[in-house]
């Protein structure tokens, strides 16, 4: 039987990367395996089946990964949020501050609308920073609700505590 903490074991941790000081969690070594891939999958799906679910937003470049089979599994349709100039039609645009220097994303001006209740996803939850970006970014559409989740949450960074109580966030696995 497949639990959070063999998810956990799946996932390798890189020192140092992109760099120094930097804990890289690469999902590579979960997603080539079935079984974990449909474990993510499946329990994700779970949580979020009676929610209403019409929108996975998913975040460059990881969150498409497993976002578009969760679009699929729920029966909902799939939204990129993207780096700067790859998307090709009009967009809404939002830049955050990282540690050092500043990062923006985009999002189709037509890529929802306010009847919608969007699950945002992304692999991982550190500092909070990229989602609540992504937040400001579906709030301009009005929507009905927004939920969030990711894989892995990096408990320490205290991402969360950003993003809930207005938000409610879910997380499979915590480091
Ligand atoms: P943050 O905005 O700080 O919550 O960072 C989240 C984004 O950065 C996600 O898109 C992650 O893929 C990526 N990220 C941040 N920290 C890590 C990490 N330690 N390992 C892998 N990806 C990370």
């Amino acid at each position: 039987m497949i639990t959070p903490e063999i998810l956990k074991k799946a996932i390798r941790n890189v020192p140092d990367f992109p760099k120094k000081g930097i804990q890289f969690k690469d999902i590579t070594t979960l997603l080539k395996q079935p079984d974990l891939l449909r474990y993510v999958i499946d329990n994700t799906t779970k949580y979020y089946e009676d929610k209403g679910i019409t929108k996975i937003v998913a975040i460059e470049s990881r969150g498409f990964i497993t976002g578009g089979a969760l679009a699929e599994k729920l029966g909902a349709g799939f939204v990129p949020v993207r780096k700067p100039g790859r998307l090709p039609a009009e967009v809404f645009k939002k830049s955050y501050a990282l540690e050092y220097g500043e990062n923006c994303i985009e999002i189709h001006r037509d890529a929802l609308v306010p009847e919608d209740i969007v699950l945002l996803h992304d692999d991982l939850l550190a500092t909070g920073g990229t989602a609540l970006a992504a937040i400001d970014l579906i709030s301009r559409f009005n929507v009905q609700q927004v939920y969030c989740c990711f894989i892995i949450e990096l408990d320490f960074l205290k991402g969360r505590e950003k993003i809930m109580p207005l938000y409610d966030v879910f997380s499979l696995v915590h480091f």
